[in-house]
């Protein structure tokens, strides 16, 4: 399972597809993508190998310099479509990938639920994005920034918000994650082979932090919610 995140100033789709084949060995069910452009979030995941994902992109998804990968290993909810990442609030105006588990999702989803959402997967991680709607006041960071003293377990994440099409903000807590820094351009993702083909300059998360990735920049937060200095590591091995 892995997720890759870009913002920059190419073409999102074939570097999360491609971030996407460098995470394979990690083994999955299940692969999606996201990307916003046009306004809009325009999202396509599909049960199985990549390549049927990319069948199912046909070539002829919309353009957009700002998206989110994943590939799936299902712990709560089958191998379906309808479960794979990423998943989406209520308005679609939010999208969000993860890793891990999330041990206190359904108490989380019971209480969304009475508040009015509707659920469509099977999957602990889709009260992520429900919960990032209900803080989401047009600052993504902030709204993951609330969000995170809410979920107990271990995971990794990356969120993208339509209104902020030039942001992705992704947080490390017992999954790992990776910021790959770029000119005019950044990373997110699982492990650096994903981001090798791009560049060589990376900041390790440590566990709790939040990365802030746009393409002029990255900003990373502690878990107390300062902002911190990174020691940037250059990888100098292949992939
Ligand atoms: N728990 C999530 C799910 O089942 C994420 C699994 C993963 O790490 O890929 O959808």
């Amino acid at each position: 399972c892995g997720i890759i995140g870009y913002t920059g100033k190419q073409e999102a789709l074939p570097l999360l597809i491609a971030g996407l084949k460098r995470l394979e060995y990690r083994g999955y069910d299940s692969a999606g993508v996201a990307v916003i452009g046009e306004g809009r979030v325009a999202v396509c995941k599909k049960e199985g190998k990549i390549a049927v994902l990319e069948g199912a992109l046909n070539g002829n998804f919309p353009p957009g310099r700002t998206g989110i990968g994943h590939t799936r290993w299902a712990t709560h909810g089958a191998p379906t479509d309808a479960n794979a990442h990423p998943h989406l609030d209520c308005t679609g105006r939010l999208a969000v990938v993860h890793n891990g588990i999330i041990e206190n999702y359904l108490a989380l989803r019971e209480q969304l639920v009475a508040q009015g959402h509707r659920f469509v997967s099977e999957t602990d991680t889709e009260v992520i994005p429900h919960l990032l709607e209900e803080f989401y006041e047009g600052d993504l960071l902030s709204a993951v920034k609330r969000v995170i003293p809410l979920l107990r377990g271990s995971f990794a994440l990356a969120a993208v918000a339509v209104d902020e099409p030039t942001r992705v903000v992704a947080a490390r807590f017992d999954s790992p994650l990776i910021v790959g820094l770029g000119e005019d351009e950044n990373f997110v993702a699982s492990d650096i082979p994903a981001i090798l083909a791009a560049t060589r300059r990376t900041y390790v998360l440590d566990d709790g932090e939040i990365a802030d990735v746009r393409p002029e920049g990255v900003t990373v937060y502690d878990r107390n919610g300062s902002s911190r200095t990174k020691e940037v590591f250059v990888v100098n091995w292949d992939a």
